[in-house]
């Protein structure tokens, strides 16, 4: 394998249902933790047999580009998107190193749960060849891995961020990140309730959020939590 050369980049998945500060606040920790030149935020398709998104594609990237704009290094990336179904991560790591060239550091951010069911990823031993595999880690997740992927990982780990600079692929890095309480599906709640989601999102998607009445906000409602 070649050795890496310039900043690495990242590429975070979701279905980002809406956008919210918990992912947004994780981005931010990855972007200055381990000096990216970018985070590429990838919305993407649902798969069938998954409850599907509230809002369709174009909305969702419109949110997610509102979150991003205030945010140096975070950008949005529509490749999952363009194609009709949903996409195997393996393809979109191809895609975008195809676009990097073979040098450039390019890191897939996952979180640990997924990183637990690794295995079951269509090709999942390719991932390693595109891209480092950056786990987050939050307070308190010390759930057991498949030892069959521990075997796999030993190798593979790194001791220090500086090692995902050093080569464009190839190690797998556990980043601590803050646990924030946040999730979208509470966020759809509250609003089809015609409560605020202030404070859970940025101002200006929660005012697109109010002023449109996405996810059932009540445009007139003047509901307030009851105490
Ligand atoms: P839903 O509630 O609809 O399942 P979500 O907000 O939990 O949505 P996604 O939009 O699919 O989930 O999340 C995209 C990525 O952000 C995933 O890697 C997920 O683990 C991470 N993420 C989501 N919420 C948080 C949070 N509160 N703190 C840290 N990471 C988060």
């Amino acid at each position: 394998m070649t050795a890496g050369q310039g900043a690495p980049v990242a590429l975070l998945g979701g279905t980002f249902d809406p956008v919210h500060y918990g992912h947004l606040r994780p981005a931010i920790e990855l972007l200055e933790g381990l000096g990216l030149s970018e985070l590429r935020l990838v919305p993407g398709h649902v798969p069938p047999h998954r409850p599907q998104p509230r809002l369709d594609a174009a909305m969702r990237c419109a949110l997610l580009e509102t979150a991003a704009a205030d945010i140096p290094g975070l950008v949005v990336d529509r490749r999952e998107l363009m194609r009709s179904g949903p996409s195997y991560t393996v393809d979109t790591l191809a895609g975008l190193r195809r676009e990097l060239g073979p040098e450039r550091p390019l890191c897939f951010v996952m979180g640990s749960d997924a990183f637990r069911g690794l295995m079951q990823w269509h090709r999942w031993r390719e991932l390693i060849g595109q891209a480092h595999l950056v786990v987050t880690t939050r307070g308190g997740d010390n759930a057991a891995r498949p030892p069959a992927l521990d075997e796999w990982l030993a190798p593979r780990r790194a001791r220090h961020p500086g090692e995902l600079r050093n080569a464009p692929a190839g190690r797998v890095w556990f980043h601590p990140v803050s646990r924030l309480e946040i999730s979208a599906t509470a966020i759809r709640g509250l609003l089809a309730r015609g409560f605020s989601v202030q404070g859970l999102t940025p101002d200006p998607v929660w005012r697109r959020l109010a002023a449109t009445g996405l996810y059932g906000y009540p445009q007139a409602s003047r509901a307030t939590r009851p105490g």
